[in-house]
Order: structure tokens, then C-alpha cells, then sequence
């Protein structure tokens, strides 16, 4: 691709950090990772961060940490990334996915109470591409029913809700660092939270269940090993020195394409809420309802042959062959969220594009449009 769809923002100093950390011959269980911890923390404006192998391990340990289990129901949104529901499957409970809304495309919160059932435990909501839905109003909802509430933030590093950081507005809340999020560890996550007994069975789990000081073979509980390397966290740290930066950069760029598609009537944007002061994940657009899914996908077709990378992005959850066989879900159970899921294009989008990249991004897609 010409235009490549997304790239980590990556500098000498991330190399230089990374080299240090081989040549310390300390690349595991090492200083690296409470200083990224704390780096995150201070950040998000949270007592706690627990880093871990990836933000998919990060929603699992989340869900053991409140108890969910075997006939639980957690109240999740179709309109996501595949981990933020395949979490609540993990430990056998079932998901409840409530249709979205057509102008934020986060869940509908209106929706949430009428999916409450005595089996409920707990909602996720979505920071959909770094846009937070009303954190408040899902927190009324979870006080009245006893819910536990997570916030898959992986999407929304930096973004803020009525001035308060995504990853600080519920229970607990999860980043991912893939290379196409707003920092990168290569692979890698983290958990943020404020409650010290979700962060303590958190440290404990991603650590093969020891408690701090336990010997190397003494386990208090089940764990994994979802550790994250010194590699990593170097990494991360650097990326969280240079996060205005960072962010500054991807802003710019979603400034200048927002401009240059303000009046597009064959597209429309996802529309932002008054309360969220979004830090950009992606720069997605959604095709005018008279587009069909098969315009879309010659649409995406013909930007890559143009050397424009190009996404569909999301994939309705619901319509997954997983979620359809193993809960029976199917087409029409959430309208809204399949009428935009099939018009939604991704495209490129990263720190480091040009103001000429976009305009001929927006010039391309316009006359293939
Ligand atoms: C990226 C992402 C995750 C998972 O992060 P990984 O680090 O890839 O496991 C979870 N939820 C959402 C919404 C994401 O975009």
C-alpha cells in the first residue's frame, strides 16, 4: 500500500530503550514494568495499573477478579472488537449484547436496563474508537441492579469523559498497546483501577497466581502467565514520555480529514458526544444509507487498488459463526448496529500521515464514491 491504513509511531529513543533493556540482561519481572505501571497510572489518574500480556488478558482477568462464572450474564455491545465480549465467554457466562447507538455507535445506554436479568453481573462498555459513552448514566444503571461495570477503554488512551481519563470511569477499565492503538508495546495491556483487591488478584493472576513475596512454585490461586516483558514496558515507557505528542499528532490528522469530509453527504461521521473529549483511535467513516454491503466492499476494493489501506471495521460480534452457533444469535437481532457495521469503512490513519496523504486519501475515496 502507498497509504498504509495504520503504524506505530515508534523513534530512536524507543530503540535505545529497548537496546538498554537487552543489555541489563533483565528482561522479565524487571524495573521496567512498575515504572510503565506508574507512567500509566499517574496518567489515567488511578491508584492502580497492572500491565499484562495483552488487553484480551487484561478483560479476562478482569472478569475472574469480580467473580464472574458458569451462568453469570454480562450486558456487552455487538458493535466491538471480538475480546471485549469473547472475555465474558472465557469463564462460561453468557453474553447479553444490546443494539448501539446510530450517532455515537457506542452501546445504546437506554437499552441496557430492559437486558437486565437476576442472572446479571456485570456490563462492559466500549470506548468505541476512543469515544466514551455516558459512563454516568451506565453507573446509575449498575448502582440500582448491583452490577460490577469494566470499561474496555483499549480503544481510548488519553480520551476524556466530563474531564475524567477513560480507563478511571468504572470499576475497572482496560488499554491494549497492538501496534495500531494510540501507544504501542509491541503486544501488550494493561489494567487501570482504583478498588486494591481487583489490582491485587489482577498482579496475582497475571503471575501464575503467586501473592507478592510467594516462592517461585507456591501458588495462592489459578493463574496464567499474561506477564508483559522489560522489553515491552521500555517501550512503553518511552510512548508514555511522548504521549501529548503522540496524541497531538493523531488529532491533527483526524482535523484535517474531518474537514475535508464535513460536507460529504455520501458519508457521515460517527458523531461526537458533548461529554467525551475523544483521543483518535481510527479515522472511520459510515457510508449513506443507500450504499449497500456490497458497495462497500467494492469501494474498499478499489481504494486498495489505489494503494490506499482499507478496512471494514467492525464486524457486527453477533454475526461471528461462534456467537451464532454457540448462542444463537442471528441477522435482525441488532439493526442499528448491523446497518452501520455494514457501511463503516476504516481509513488510513496514524500519527504520521501528511496533510497531502489525507488529501489524497479523501480526493481517491470522493471520486470513487
Ligand atoms: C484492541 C482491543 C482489545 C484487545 O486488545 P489486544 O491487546 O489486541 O488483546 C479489546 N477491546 C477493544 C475494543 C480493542 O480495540
Amino acid at each position: 500500500m502507498k497509504i498504509k491504513l495504520s503504524g506505530p509511531d515508534i523513534t530512536q529513543a524507543e530503540i535505545d530503550a529497548v537496546t538498554e533493556v537487552l543489555r541489563s540482561g533483565w528482561l522479565s519481572l524487571g524495573p521496567k514494568v512498575p515504572e510503565f505501571e506508574q507512567a500509566v497510572a499517574q496518567f489515567v489518574g488511578v491508584k492502580h495499573a497492572v500491565a499484562v500480556s495483552s488487553g484480551t488478558a487484561g478483560l479476562h482477568l478482569l472478569m475472574r477478579a469480580i467473580g464472574i462464572q458458569n451462568g453469570d450474564e454480562v450486558i456487552g455491545t455487538p458493535f466491538s472488537f471480538i475480546a471485549s465480549t469473547n472475555c465474558i465467554v472465557f469463564e462460561r457466562a453468557r453474553p447479553v449484547l444490546v443494539d448501539i447507538d446510530p450517532n455515537t455507535w457506542n452501546i445504546d445506554v437506554g437499552r441496557i436496563e430492559a437486558a437486565v436479568t437476576p442472572k446479571t453481573k456485570a456490563v462492559i462498555p466500549v470506548d468505541v474508537f476512543g469515544q466514551i459513552p455516558d459512563m454516568d448514566a451506565i453507573g446509575a444503571i449498575a448502582s440500582r441492579h448491583g452490577l460490577r461495570v469494566i470499561e474496555d477503554s483499549a480503544e481510548a488512551l488519553g480520551s476524556r469523559y466530563k474531564g475524567r481519563m477513560a480507563g478511571s470511569l468504572a470499576d475497572a477499565g482496560i488499554f491494549g498497546f497492538y501496534p495500531n492503538k494510540q501507544i504501542t508495546t509491541g503486544e501488550g495491556g494493561i489494567i487501570t483501577t482504583d478498588n486494591d483487591e481487583i489490582a491485587r488478584l489482577c498482579f496475582s493472576m497475571r503471575n501464575q497466581g503467586r501473592d507478592t513475596g510467594m516462592g517461585w512454585l507456591s501458588h495462592e490461586r489459578l493463574g496464567y502467565n499474561y506477564r508483559l516483558s522489560d522489553i515491552a514496558c521500555a517501550i512503553g515507557i518511552v510512548q508514555m514520555r511522548r504521549i501529548d505528542d503522540i496524541l497531538a499528532k493523531r488529532a491533527r490528522v483526524a482535523a484535517w480529514y474531518r474537514r475535508r469530509l464535513a460536507d460529504e453527504s455520501r458519508v457521515s461521521m460517527q458523531k461526537p458526544s458533548p461529554d467525551c473529549d475523544m483521543s483518535w483511535f481510527v479515522f472511520v467513516v459510515k457510508l449513506a444509507d443507500d450504499y449497500t454491503e456490497q458497495d462497500r466492499a467494492d469501494i474498499i476494493e478499489k481504494l486498495r487498488g489505489r494503494g490506499i489501506g482499507c478496512n471494514n471495521y467492525f464486524a457486527p460480534i453477533h454475526l461471528q459463526e461462534f456467537y451464532k452457533r454457540e448462542f444463537g444469535y442471528k441477522e435482525g437481532d441488532f439493526p442499528i448496529c448491523e446497518r452501520v457495521a455494514a457501511r463503516t469503512i476504516a481509513l488510513p490513519f496514524h500519527g504520521g500521515l501528511t496533510e497531502a496523504e489525507v488529501d489524497e486519501v479523501c480526493a481517491t475515496f470522493k471520486s470513487i464514491l
